[in-house]
């Protein structure tokens, strides 16, 4: 059977399988009583079922490769779509034909309204994450183009992270990264894997030799670590199961998982955010209280006092007031005149924020309501 099954990996272009996808896989065999008809029969079987066995193992190899998502459409994770094209791009899903939908993180977080996304928009990025779970990842792809042998179970993307791992300030390059439970199967095996893609594992390193154990990079290292572990403990789970045969199989499994693996991912997700805003609490206070001193409240009530009615913006998420300033300057004020914060947005992100319909115009009855909140306020 073992020749058999080199010979068919040979003839589909593969060499080197792991021998173990032929553990206890079943094999049909006849009784000897139907003539030759039935002998070939049998045979043709045979090699039917070698085939599907070292298609589906060879699948389960091809498709795993660490910092790359696996491109269905392409059918590999070696084509141009597997990686995202900008180091602040994340995974959103896969599109209908199975092409890994690369997005633009701080697009992301305005999409999803991710809480904290503000904090994107600012001189020095603040770091937000957002959980997707599979039934959203796979939502708008097509049956046809499902690899039954790779399923993104959950995704969280944390962004945006200085690319030197070292604690927020100004100035730092910013990535995105994209961090995936998948489930493999291979040979009817199924196993949940952590992929970290867009992380430079060299730098990290670097970063975490260089600040020691209770650096930001040390401690990011030791999370994904962790998570490795709990995703592994849940494959464990799922050893003595029975194999996953079909299609059928895989979508009741990836449903299935997802109450485990969710709850290891979100964790995943709370924890990095708290790495770097941990670290440097001390000097981003100093530097709020700084901020706040040099730009008075009052310029955000006489922002809101000379603001046109046009410039008076609701956000539908947060319910509260977005004065529109000169030069990116925006106020968010609840709707009784409270200063909440001030933010300074680029064109193209405050379009987003309108096109997105996050902010809408505020309403003629809440613009006199709110006016006189302000001068109440003076
Ligand atoms: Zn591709």
């Amino acid at each position: 059977m073992s020749e058999l099954l080199d010979a068919v990996a040979r003839g589909q272009g593969y060499s080197n399988l792991d021998p173990s996808i032929l553990d206890g896989v079943t094999i049909p065999v006849g009784h000897g009583l139907g003539g030759a008809e039935q002998a070939g029969k049998s045979a043709a079987d045979l090699l039917n079922l070698a085939s599907g066995i070292v298609s589906s193992a060879a699948a389960g190899t091809d498709n795993w490769k660490s910092g790359s998502v696996c491109c269905m459409q392409c059918g590999g994770s070696d084509c141009v779509h597997a990686m995202p094209p900008s180091p602040t791009d994340v995974f959103a899903g896969y599109l209908a034909t199975g092409k890994p939908n690369w997005v633009d993180f701080a697009h992301l977080c305005i999409d999803r309204h991710v809480e904290g996304f503000e904090t994107l928009f600012v001189q020095r990025p603040g770091v937000v994450g957002v959980s997707i779970p599979g039934s959203d990842i796979e939502s708008e792809l097509l049956d046809s183009f499902r690899d039954a042998a790779y399923r993104v179970v959950w995704a969280v993307n944390v962004g945006l992270v200085p690319a030197d791992f070292e604690p927020v300030r100004s100035g730092q390059d910013r990535i995105a990264l994209s961090l995936l439970a998948v489930l493999l199967v291979r040979g009817g095996r199924p196993a949940v894997r952590l992929n970290a893609v867009g992380l430079d594992t060299d730098a990290l390193d670097h970063a975490a030799g260089n600040q020691g154990s209770r650096g930001p990079a040390e401690r990011v290292r030791r999370i994904l670590a962790a998570t490795a572990g709990r995703l592994e403990a849940i494959s464990s789970g799922l050893r003595h199961e029975a194999r996953v045969t079909g299609p059928e199989d895989v979508n009741r499994l990836v449903d299935r998982l997802a109450g485990g693996v969710g709850p290891v991912m979100n964790r995943l997700r709370s924890d990095l955010v708290a790495v770097f805003q941990g670290v440097d609490d001390r000097t981003r206070h100093g530097e709020q209280r700084a901020r706040s001193g040099s730009r008075p409240t009052s310029a955000a009530f006489g922002d809101a006092e000379s603001a046109p009615d046009e410039s008076l913006l609701m956000d539908m998420v947060e319910r509260t007031v977005i004065v529109a300033g000169p030069r990116g300057r925006c106020h968010v004020f609840t709707t009784d005149g409270r200063l909440v914060t001030s933010i300074t947005l680029n064109d193209g992100d405050f379009q987003a924020r309108i096109v997105h319909g996050r902010w809408r115009p505020l309403k003629e009855s809440d613009i006199s309501q709110f006016r006189q909140a302000i001068s109440r306020r003076r």
